[in-house]
């Protein structure tokens, strides 16, 4: 069993307006309350970050946002800052979500810019990277993965150490169809080879890496026991207290 703390972080996406959000969180707070050796974050939207985030007061349970732009204020009509986030009790913000990637077309310069900017500002990173199903098809896969660490984490240094990298191939996410446990355990291998390329095995060895794609209360435990799986980032699971619970015990020492 590796000695990284796991990490597991609910992404609710564009999900639950504010009384659903607020009673989601309260019903969290108990289920996972005893859950020892696991780090665990819930991501709710925007409108509903600060009144999650008062309902989770005490809780061992952390605030993350689902994204941040790249400037503390300004002109930026629609965008929230870092700062901003912090305001309101984050600790966490996701970055390169593949629906951020494939559906915003953001690109591995401007999540880059945007890693650097929240690590900058304070915020703790879940990075995410994955390739398509026609990637993994054609044998791109590793590049792809390369290709978006190299370039997505470009620059960083010490602040390497509050990143959490998310494997999410895009096939699996929200389609049901998980990766097995040794196509996760292949991938984050790999990941971690890179990262050791770029940072030095040290770094390599601290970096947490989550699985993400279509994880359940009945897959997460195989997944987790595998020996470079360091947790989940969960979408749909995560909208439910009893699974996104169930997934933290699943991971809990
Ligand atoms: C996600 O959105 O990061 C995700 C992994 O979604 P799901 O668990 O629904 O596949």
């Amino acid at each position: 069993m590796a000695a990284r703390t796991p990490f597991v972080a609910g992404n609710w996406k564009m999900n639950l307006l504010l009384a659903d959000a607020v009673a989601l969180a309260e019903g969290l707070k108990p289920l996972v309350a005893s859950s020892a050796g696991v780090e665990i974050a819930v991501c709710p939207t925007y409108t509903t970050l600060y009144a999650v985030g008062k309902a989770l007061a005490g809780a061992n349970i952390q605030l993350g946002a689902q994204n941040a732009y790249v400037k503390e204020s300004g002109a930026y009509t629609g965008e929230i800052s870092p700062q901003m986030l912090k305001d309101v009790g984050c600790s966490w913000t996701i970055i390169g979500h593949s629906e951020r990637r494939h559906i915003l077309g953001e690109d591995d310069a401007f999540l880059n810019e945007k890693t650097r900017f929240a690590l900058a500002s304070g915020l703790n990173v879940m990075f995410c990277i994955g390739e398509l199903l026609e990637e993994r098809k054609s044998g791109a896969m590793n590049a792809v993965l390369e290709r978006q660490l190299t370039r997505g984490l470009d620059g960083l240094d010490a602040e390497l150490a509050r990143v959490v990298v998310a494997y999410e191939p895009v096939w699996a996410i929200g389609t049901g169809e998980t990766a097995t446990p040794d196509q996760a355990e292949e991938a984050h291998v790999f990941v971690r080879s890179v990262i050791a390329s770029m940072f030095g095995e040290a770094a390599a060895a601290a970096l947490r890496i989550q699985y993400g794609g279509s994880v359940k209360p009945d897959n997460a435990a195989e997944l987790i026991s595998r020996e470079n799986v360091d947790g989940f980032l969960v979408g749909g699971a995560a909208l439910k207290a009893d699974s996104f619970a169930a997934i933290v015990n699943a991971c809990a020492r």
